[in-house]
């Protein structure tokens, strides 16, 4: 698959099956939008909507993401912003900047998260950091 430089907005309720590359299906409904990775890899990208991950601007029919995706999980590790529908490219992060966003997206979803007893939350922190811990030492092989 090519790398597409854009992105058509679709607005569905629910995402289909059969994502197609070149469109950012936009269920508000279930507040998600699905894209296929913009480098061509056909790896599904998931951006739910919500205050501690992604928003979407819409303007005159087209779309802005913010922040930008990072697809840190995937083998491509691509990174762009979709600013009015168009791809900007951004410069790939080593795996410590990577750990660092995923510590921040951990506090703000621990953070933005309905309250709960607080053992549970501690529990959860735990939890998603010993996971990002593990993320990072298997990321490492591969550093120049
Ligand atoms: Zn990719």
């Amino acid at each position: 698959m090519a790398p597409v430089d854009r992105l058509q907005p679709k607005f569905v309720d629910y995402i289909p099956d059969d994502v197609e590359a070149g469109v950012l299906y936009v269920s508000r409904r279930f507040s998600t939008a699905t894209h296929l990775c913009c480098c061509g890899c056909g790896h599904e990208v998931v951006t739910p909507l919500n205050p501690a991950k992604w928003s979407i601007a819409e303007r005159d029919g087209r779309v802005s993401l913010t922040p930008s995706v990072g697809n840190w999980s995937f083998p491509c590790r691509s990174h762009y912003i979709v600013s009015d529908n168009r791809i900007l490219w951004a410069s790939s992060m080593s795996p410590e900047a990577i750990a660092a966003v995923r510590r921040r997206d951990i506090q703000d979803a621990v953070r933005l998260a309905p309250p709960r007893p607080s053992w549970v939350r501690r529990l959860l922190a735990g939890a998603l950091v010993a996971w990002t811990s593990t993320v990072a030492a298997i990321t490492r092989p591969w550093r120049k």
